[in-house]
């Protein structure tokens, strides 16, 4: 039976090279000392096979969709951008202000139940095939280190010597690495960034000193954890990590090693025992430096690297693939695919969730107009006043948003009969996703408020004859009562 193993420390531990058996374990105060003073590193061999092409074309695809989402034109708005200075959201040809806060508050919750999901029933494929942090380590930061220092094994016999016995070809290789890298994460940054302040924008320099100041910030972090940092930060520092244990099941999908099939393991050709023959390809290959043989563990990011491994030594000795693969057994009493009766009631309740939220996003969306106003009464002065011609008057605050991709004027008028409206600098222009207070004074006879109060429409028209209306109540003396 798998067991589960909560042990951190395995990815402290050094990978590679000839077949052998990973040191043991370090206690678990030791581990935490070697964290603090020392970085262990890992040397994830090459691998090849079917996950790998398969999470190679998912990771560019990605990387595609990072650098191309901020420039591509929907609806004549970026397909995403961040505004976080300017609060607001574009979102596939939305956009979103503060007066949304209902679309903002279902989008989190939406994003909060997809990973919910995801975790529920595919484990941690999300670290091991579409985290960022992975997408970048292992199809660009990877990619360029292999090809400048060479294969792992090459890279970990000339790290292990001491600095002084590096020959100058290996320093001049570790300096082209870092400027590579240092040019990538400008890259990276240039990307991230592109989110918050629009692609174009970024391109032609149109952004503020703060968003100088991020992105600085922000290449230091990205820089540090391509060089140094890499895989601790699934470990140490990634809260999705620390509580997708507590989202799975024994339903979820996770990469397991069939130890009733394994067991016991022996070396060599004519051999009898399980399949496992102890050849250590499946660590070696693992960018987190674990035996996933050992069970479950916190650091397996599921990227399914040590199952092509071990389906490539399967292959050569003869055995069925699948000695490591993904499952939702935990349990090992056989091969259990994802399916929809894999899936746990936990996963049809988030499928249910997430399906009324969209629905309710969709539906909100769909329906939601372009210009949205908000009338109120002015706080300054008194409520109403009574005019020398036997009228009442009532000063309001009419705002109105553009959210529509466009510049456009806009035109205040009430349709209510008797009522004269009075609004200072009409028309109003109002650039795409911005918003605009205006003053009216609003005049009604006496006689038209009932009970002090006189319901009133207000229309705001748009230069291109799109109407909003609003509705408003004037308060003023009682019809009835005597002056
Ligand atoms: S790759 Fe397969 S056969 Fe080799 S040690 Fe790992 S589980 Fe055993
Ligand atoms: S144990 Fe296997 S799936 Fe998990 S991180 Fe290592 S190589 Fe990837």
């Amino acid at each position: 039976m798998n067991t589960v193993n909560t042990n951190q420390d395995q990815q402290l531990v050094q990978i590679g090279g000839s077949p052998k058996a990973p040191p043991p374990r370090p206690p678990e105060d030791e581990v935490e000392k070697k964290f603090l003073i020392r970085r262990d590193w890992v040397y994830p061999a090459d691998v090849s096979g079917r996950f790998r092409k398969t999470r190679k074309i998912v990771g560019y695809s990605l990387l595609a969709f990072f650098v191309l989402m901020p420039w591509i034109p929907v609806g004549g708005m970026p397909a995403v951008r961040v505004d976080i200075p300017g609060r607001q959201l574009t979102l596939l040809g939305q956009l979103f202000t503060p007066h949304d806060t209902w679309a903002l508050a279902l989008l989190g919750l939406m994003a909060t139940i997809v990973l919910f999901f995801m975790a529920s029933v595919f484990g941690r494929v999300w670290c091991g095939w579409a985290c960022p942090q992975t997408v970048w380590l292992d199809w660009v930061y990877r990619p360029i280190e292999r090809a400048i220092e060479g294969k792992s094994n090459k890279r970990r016999k000339w790290d292990s010597k001491p600095k002084s016995e590096w020959p100058a070809s290996w320093w001049a290789r570790k300096a082209a690495k870092w400027v590579a890298f240092a040019l990538a994460t400008g890259v990276a940054t240039g990307i991230f960034m592109s989110w918050f302040v629009g692609g174009p924008e970024l391109l032609r320099g149109e952004f503020g000193s703060g968003a100088i100041t991020v992105g600085a910030g922000l290449y230091f972090v990205f820089f540090l954890d391509a060089v140094w940092f890499r895989e601790q930060l699934c470990l140490y520092a990634c809260p999705y990590a620390r509580f997708q244990g507590a989202l799975m099941s024994e339903k979820s999908l996770v990469v397991a090693y069939d130890e009733q099939r394994g067991e016991p393991r022996v070396k060599g050709k004519n051999r009898e025992g399980g399949d496992c023959i102890s050849c250590n390809r499946c660590v070696q290959v693992c960018p987190s430096g674990i035996d996933i043989r050992e069970g479950d563990q916190l650091s397996c990011i599921a990227c399914a690297s040590c199952i092509d491994a071990c389906d490539e030594v399967m292959l050569k000795i003869g055995k069925p693939k699948g000695l490591i693969r993904y499952t939702t057994d935990r349990d090992a009493t056989g091969v259990k695919p994802l399916s929809v009766k894999t899936l746990g009631r936990r996963s049809f309740l988030y499928l249910g969730i997430l399906s009324v939220l969209l629905g309710g996003l969709v539906v909100g969306v769909v329906t939601r107009s372009p210009v949205k106003i908000a009338v109120a009464r002015a706080v300054s002065g008194a409520i109403y006043n009574e005019l020398p011609d036997g009228r009442v008057s009532n000063q309001i605050t009419i705002n109105v948003s553009n959210r529509g991709d466009a510049e456009h004027g806009f035109t205040v008028t009430s349709p209510t009969e008797g009522i004269e409206m009075t609004v200072p600098g009409q028309p109003w222009t109002i650039a795409s996703g911005h918003e605009q207070r205006m003053t009216a004074f609003v005049v009604a006879p006496r006689a038209a408020f009932a009970g002090g109060r006189l319901p009133m429409e207000v229309q705001v028209d748009r230069d291109d004859g799109l109407p909003t209306t609003a509705t408003f109540t004037l308060l003023g003396p009682s019809a009835d009562a005597t002056r």
